[in-house]
């Protein structure tokens, strides 16, 4: 099967040499007018101006005349399955509740928790799939999802198992991390320590299940010790590691990511300069959700324009969750650029290729460059500025994942 993209108003390719995009990098898409892009057996052989097209024959062949071609959108960080939905929390939220006081009385996040315990696996894999389908509509090919809805070892497994079977099932990659540390079950209020100890126990078990390693720390939930102890036991059982730092206040998760080598370390409203500095030096990537501050009604968002002086290599993800309902990168990019403040093409960068070196994947999407998976988007915007300016609207017409158009 050979795919020939030609005729694009604007190819992004998203060039990086095989590393992460930094500083004024990150506002460079690698822009090709006219461009084209030759795919054969679901990989990238060939991009560059049409005019310079050799003569050969295809498959199939998009005409992407006025129309911009770019890689697919890799969400680096969703919690993507999942039983029942919180709209409801809507309104409380409105009264003024927050998110910690939500959760102290048993709704929210364990309100999830009940839910995906009862739900049987085929549930959660077709509701799961329903998620990532639309996703993928939207243009992300590449998701990765975390476990953390069960908080107990079966319900655990269950969740991985229903990851593994959307991915399977639909054909995008799905990077499974294993969330264990999400919230401290209601089993084992007031013995955190011994929770602590269970998701220590878990580990081998779902070894086999998940790629990253990943804890929720924050004050009064898993405080940097906790996290310290879970992520160096699961980096002896041969997991990367992830971590959700310093969301509500500044506890040193960033410094903690850094000391541990994370791959990332995500959310970082409150992270300290000291912090982000120690992440440049240790190449922890920094994973932003602007989609999560907007449906928690907080009017502060983590410091984009900071990280990227620093030379951070700034990605971004929906984070969705049945508290911040987000499938849309397209979304995501209008809230980075409107709230953080990030250039249109540093949002998309954040996007792609960075997010895809925040999943471990940057060797293998997140650009359109020789030798890479065939996973590209056709817009209909004219230009990639209007990526951000159409806020809300779908702007893909057209996926091709793994070499074949799916949408
Ligand atoms: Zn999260």
């Amino acid at each position: 099967m050979k795919l020939l993209i030609k005729n694009a108003g604007q190819l992004l390719t998203v060039a990086s040499g095989g590393r992460p995009k930094k500083g004024a990098g990150m506002s460079d898409l690698g822009i090709i007018k006219d461009g084209a892009v030759v795919v054969e057996h679901g990989v990238i052989i060939d991009a560059g101006k049409t005019s310079d097209l050799k003569e050969g024959s295809y498959d199939e062949v998009i005409d992407a005349e006025g129309k911009v071609v770019m890689p697919g959108f890799v969400d680096a960080h969703t919690h993507l399955v999942f039983a029942g939905t919180r709209e409801q929390e809507i309104a409380l939220k409105i009264q003024g509740l927050s998110y910690m006081e939500i959760l102290k009385r048993g709704l929210g996040i364990l309100s999830t928790v009940r839910k995906t315990r009862e739900a049987p696996l085929e549930q959660l894999v077709n509701t799961g799939k329903a998620r990532a389908l639309e996703m993928l509509a939207l243009g992300t090919t590449t998701i990765e999802a975390k476990s953390g809805y069960g908080l107990e070892k079966q319900a655990e497994i269950k969740i991985l198992e229903a990851t593994k079977k959307v991915a399977a099932e639909t054909g995008i990659d799905i990077i499974p991390t294993f969330l264990g540390a999400h919230a401290v079950p209601p089993e084992f209020t007031n013995a955190r320590d011994r929770y602590v100890d269970e998701v220590v126990a878990m580990l081998p078990a779902v070894k086999s299940l998940a790629k990253f390693c990943d804890v929720f720390c924050e004050r009064g939930v898993f405080e940097i010790e906790d996290a310290r102890v879970i992520l160096e036991s699961a980096r002896r059982h041969g997991f990367e590691l992830k971590l959700h730092a310093d969301e509500f206040t500044q506890l040193g998760g960033a410094e903690l990511a850094a000391s541990l080598k994370a791959t990332s370390a995500d959310h970082l409203l409150m992270a300290s300069e000291k912090g982000l500095r120690a992440m440049a030096d240790a190449g922890t990537i920094p994973v932003l959700l602007p989609a999560t501050p907007l449906t928690s009604f907080l009017n502060a968002y983590p410091d984009a324009r900071k990280m990227i002086s620093m030379g951070l290599p700034v990605a971004l993800a929906t984070d969705l969750n049945p508290n911040a309902y987000c499938l849309s990168m397209q979304m995501v990019i209008s809230l980075a650029v409107y709230n953080m403040r990030m250039l249109p093409a540093e949002a998309i960068t954040a996007s792609t290729v960075n997010a895809a070196f925040a999943v471990g994947l940057g060797e293998k999407v997140g650009s359109i460059e020789k030798g890479k998976q065939a996973d590209i988007l056709i817009l209909d915007v004219e230009n990639y500025e209007q990526i951000p300016y159409f806020v809300g609207r779908n702007n893909v017409v057209h996926v091709v994942k793994r070499g074949r158009i799916v949408v």
